[in-house]
């Protein structure tokens, strides 16, 4: 078994889509690494077993199971609940070394090279670059981060109410710390640098290796001709769009029942 892994979360169906989209990006880049995906109760048993097909491990994790006093103290911040599910990444001590990735996230290119740096490892986030962004992290699992995790947010939240604060806050030296914690902007290139520097993404964009939908325009949301099977975008982003479509329409759409079927392409 490969003590390495690729790691995404789905709390609900459609978050499902994309982390069947992300394994399939990975299996077409040629990854030798296994992906494991995270969801929660409330993913349908029908995407479980979709989830299954590809995925090497499915790993239910059910927050209200936690009996410890901090996971309780935890439990107070309700808002933090989806950060709660993704800092249980840390738990998959099977593994040494992990790559986590948003469901929303699509691998361009082969990027196994991602495996040699050091937790915790991240691109930065354009509205903050003294920030990184939490979408793709570098990670060693372990049951002693975890605990310190959830001690840590169930002491001082996080400053934007999501998983991204609260990494920043505990990993609060990779700003000013060890340079090669800081991953370049290839492997998490967030859609608004689509807006905001559009010479620099023809400059650099041929060398793109992970690419993020962040924000509420998510892949399985836009609108997609399934007459000319072609994706409605505004045209730096079309390709990247594209693909990800092609990747559902071939690979996950036909494999899915009439029922999910029909929830896609509403
Ligand atoms: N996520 C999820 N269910 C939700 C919201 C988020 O499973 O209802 C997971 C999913 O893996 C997602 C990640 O948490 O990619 C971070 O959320 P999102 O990508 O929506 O945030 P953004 O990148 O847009 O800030
Ligand atoms: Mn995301």
């Amino acid at each position: 078994m490969s003590n390495r892994a690729w790691v995404t979360l789905a709390t609900n169906d459609s978050y499902g889509l994309g982390a069947l989209v992300v394994a399939h990006s990975l299996r077409r880049s040629g990854s030798v690494y296994p992906a494991v995906v995270l969801i929660t109760p409330s993913v349908t048993e029908a995407m479980r077993e979709r989830l299954r097909a590809v995925f090497a491990e499915v790993v239910v994790v059910d927050v209200l199971d936690s009996k410890d006093a901090a996971h309780l103290a935890l439990l107070q911040r309700p808002e933090l609940g989806i950060t709660f599910t993704k800092i249980h990444c840390w738990n998959l001590t099977q593994y040494e070394k992990c790559v986590f990735l948003d469901a929303d996230t699509l691998i361009i290119q082969n990027c196994d090279e991602l495996f040699e740096r050091e937790e915790l490892s991240a691109a930065p986030d354009v509205g903050w670059p003294d920030c990184f962004n939490s979408g793709v992290f570098v990670f060693s699992p372990s049951v002693d981060t975890f605990s310190n995790l959830i001690t840590f947010a169930s002491e001082r939240g996080s400053f934007d109410g999501g998983d991204q604060g609260l990494l920043n806050s505990y990993f609060s030296d990779w700003a000013r710390g060890d340079i090669n914690k800081h991953l370049p902007f290839l492997y998490n290139v967030t859609s608004a640098a689509f807006y905001s520097y559009i010479p620099a993404l023809k400059h650099y964009g041929q060398n793109l290796k992970i690419i993020h939908f962040i924000g509420a325009a998510k892949p399985w949301l836009q609108q997609f001709n399934w007459q000319s099977r072609s994706v409605d975008a505004p045209e730096h982003l079309r390709g990247f769009l594209q693909l990800w479509w092609d990747l559902f329409v071939g690979q996950v759409h036909s494999q899915l029942d009439t029922a999910m079927g029909d929830v896609a392409e509403e």
